[in-house]
């Protein structure tokens, strides 16, 4: 090869790489988060995984599933057990989770002491034999001490194992069947987008009609902290209103993108986390660095395919679970591609349900968050869409689809 050549083929190589480069996301330094948070990995503590027997009390329980949460159980007597549920790490926000399976060798009532080594009891136990039809304990058989340490349950068991729960269990291979199933619709594209720190996938749904190019987007989030199941129940029925076979959603598919995650943090929902990957972290705060491989991936893939198909991102939604239904949303000065989308929105969805009153909490860019990310990478309305921890099933379900079918009325509208 001549020098020239050589020359020539180096600065054609340089220009790739620098293009290539171009696609990545934003860097921390390109935003200005008020509040920086440190995303380096922090130690976890990983629970011991094993059954419990205690043969003279005939009690038993277990761990070894995913999404259990059990870190120690002793047996107190013949009808009495404690169970320790500690989180991965601290200081962590309060999301004390707990799951586990209990049986015995005869049937009999006994008294569950759920003892938190951390924060105090929030989620209402909620009990199942086959892990898809759940039922919560009654009230009357759950008491919790003053400073919420210690709850205690009664409840009956036998030879059948239970499964007690701070909410219905949704891990890693339960999404996978539900993205399996989605996948059987022509419309949606299933793939990996990479691997977590455990080696589980990163699924993404890629929904469209015909050609993909020139589309504008729909991002949406779920499962980035682990317990938050009641917010991943509501982006499931959005996401299969949009699969529908109707005019609405036929029409809005033949028109947009949508880029469905629904689990970004596998292994943390797998390990029955209270809220951050087995780097430690808290997923949603590092989404200005990309130091955890889960948001290195999603964002990375989110830039690429965009640009690649020349799509505008206008939206991106982040479902989560607190307290109470809220949205997240930005503030009313901070200019993007759907300005005025929200508020319409909002109403939308308080017509369409007789005494629901949305809650819109706005605020600027705080923390690194999705909602903030999805506006300052593509200057997209960014909204985190907050379901209460026991807000009615059927509620979450009703929500849900209405709030797609708003969501693409509205879009149909703006893009004709
Ligand atoms: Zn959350």
């Amino acid at each position: 090869m001549k020098i020239s050549a050589f020359y020539k083929l180096n600065a054609f190589l340089f220009l790739v790489l620098f293009l290539t480069a171009c696609k990545g996301p934003q860097k921390a330094s390109d935003f200005t988060f008020p509040k920086p948070v440190d995303t380096n990995n922090r130690e976890i503590d990983y629970q011991e995984k094993k059954t419990y027997s205690f043969p003279t009390e005939g009690i038993y329980a277990s761990n070894e599933y995913d999404g259990a949460r059990l870190n120690n159980f002793v047996v107190l007597g013949k009808n009495k057990a404690e169970a320790t549920i500690s989180p991965e790490n601290t200081p962590i926000n309060h999301s004390p989770y707990y799951s586990f399976k209990l049986w015995a060798d005869e049937a009999k009532e006994v008294t569950i002491d759920l003892k938190y080594i951390e924060h105090g009891h929030r989620y209402r136990p909620k009990i199942s034999s086959d892990r898809k039809n759940w039922t919560y304990i009654d009230t009357t058989m759950v008491s919790t001490s003053e400073d919420r340490m210690t709850c205690s349950i009664k409840l009956n068991i036998s030879k059948e194992p239970v499964y007690l729960s701070a909410q219905e269990i949704i891990a890693s291979g339960d999404v996978k069947d539900w993205c399996d199933l989605q996948a059987q619709k022509a419309s949606v594209h299933y793939s990996s987008v990479g691997k977590s720190p455990m080696d589980k996938d990163l699924p993404c749904l890629d929904i469209y009609e015909g050609d993909r190019m020139n589309k504008d987007v729909v991002i949406i989030l779920s499962r980035q902290h682990p317990p938050e199941v009641t917010g991943y129940l509501a982006m499931q029925t959005f996401v299969e209103e949009i699969l529908r076979d109707n005019h609405l959603s036929n029409t809005f598919r033949k028109n947009y993108r949508v880029l469905v995650f629904p689990l970004v943090n596998p292994d943390g929902v797998d390990l029955g986390h209270w809220r951050h990957n087995t780097g430690g972290i808290d997923l949603n705060r590092d989404w200005a660095y990309y130091r955890q491989k889960e948001i290195r991936a999603i964002a990375d893939y989110c830039v690429k395919t965009s640009s690649d198909y020349k799509n505008d991102v206008i939206l991106g939604l982040d479902f989560h679970s607190t307290f109470k239904d809220v949205y997240y949303t930005l503030a009313a000065d901070m200019d993007h591609d759907i300005n005025g989308f929200r508020e319409i929105w909002l109403e939308g969805i308080k017509n369409q349900m007789d005494g629901y009153e949305p809650r819109d909490a706005p605020s600027g860019l705080g923390g690194p968050v999705s909602k903030g990310w999805f506006y300052q990478q593509f200057k997209a309305e960014g909204i985190t869409y907050e379901i209460g921890d026991e807000t009615p099933r059927e509620f979450i379900d009703k929500k849900g689809r209405l709030s797609a079918q708003e969501m693409m009325k509205l879009l149909i509208f703006k893009s004709n």
